[in-house]
């Protein structure tokens, strides 16, 4: 890749040939990957798109990072059509969020999914910038959500030394509050009520050997969101 700067008449001019060269022959690339996966489909199975577009009925609903590097179908071997996504900057749930709750009423009311995971990764970008001061941008009114979690868990954070066990932690923490906000919405909460089969887990992705860990904050009752977070049936709160 070249970018030269020419002296022309006193004016600078940037020869950008071989950036665009470069750009075009990466754009291209993807239509030529989707190619190849078409064919690839194809081969496997000579009806994959039909019964591909007959309908969804994933059983996962993933909340996860918009980070480049960790696709929810690749990370759990699955296929199009098993898990409904959801992902933002460091995998954040906030009650107010209208696109994460719709999402989240849709996956669990229409899809009636079995699981919805809060998948964060070790070395989040998101997370790291929400423990600087540094100001961003627009982003840091999103990064807030983050520093909220890490004031509520300073006491802890802040006996560590070492700045990437530090953000590594704080990527756990922030994903075992954002459990918390999803088992708090009264979306999981109504369902909870009809039905026993569905449950909300967190998840850290580790890049560096690519493997899951479970948390271990998985939930499938109220009784653990403490009194004033927990909702009671409309019709009995319509009844006082
Ligand atoms: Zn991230």
């Amino acid at each position: 890749m070249e970018n030269t700067k020419n002296h022309k008449n006193g004016q600078i001019t940037v020869d950008t040939a071989d950036n665009k060269l470069t750009l075009t022959t990466g754009y291209n690339a993807l239509i030529q990957g989707n190619r190849e996966w078409v064919k690839k489909q194809l081969n496997g199975d000579a009806d994959y798109f039909t019964k591909l577009a007959k309908g969804q009925s994933p059983e996962v609903l993933w909340i996860g990072c918009s980070d480049s590097r960790v696709p929810a179908n690749e990370v759990t071997g699955t296929k199009p059509g098993e898990v409904f996504v959801h992902r933002n900057i460091a995998n954040v749930c906030v009650h107010s969020d209208m696109n994460m709750l719709s999402v989240l009423d849709y996956a669990v009311n229409v899809l009636k999914v079995k699981h919805v995971i809060v998948a964060g990764h070790y070395g989040c970008g998101g997370v790291a910038a929400a423990l600087t001061n540094k100001q961003f941008g627009l982003i840091d009114n999103w990064l807030r959500n983050i520093k909220d979690v890490y004031r509520l868990h300073s006491h802890e954070l802040d006996r560590i030394t070492d700045h990437e066990t530090k953000v590594n932690r704080l990527v756990e923490l922030n994903v075992t509050e954002q459990v918390y906000n999803v088992c708090k919405t009264t979306i999981i909460q109504n369902a909870w009520k009809e039905r026993t089969d569905l449950q909300v887990h967190g998840w850290v992705i580790d890049l560096k050997t690519g493997l899951v860990k479970d948390l271990g904050v998985s939930s499938n009752t109220p009784d653990t969101l403490g009194y004033v977070y927990e909702v009671q049936k409309a019709d009995a709160v319509a009844a006082h």
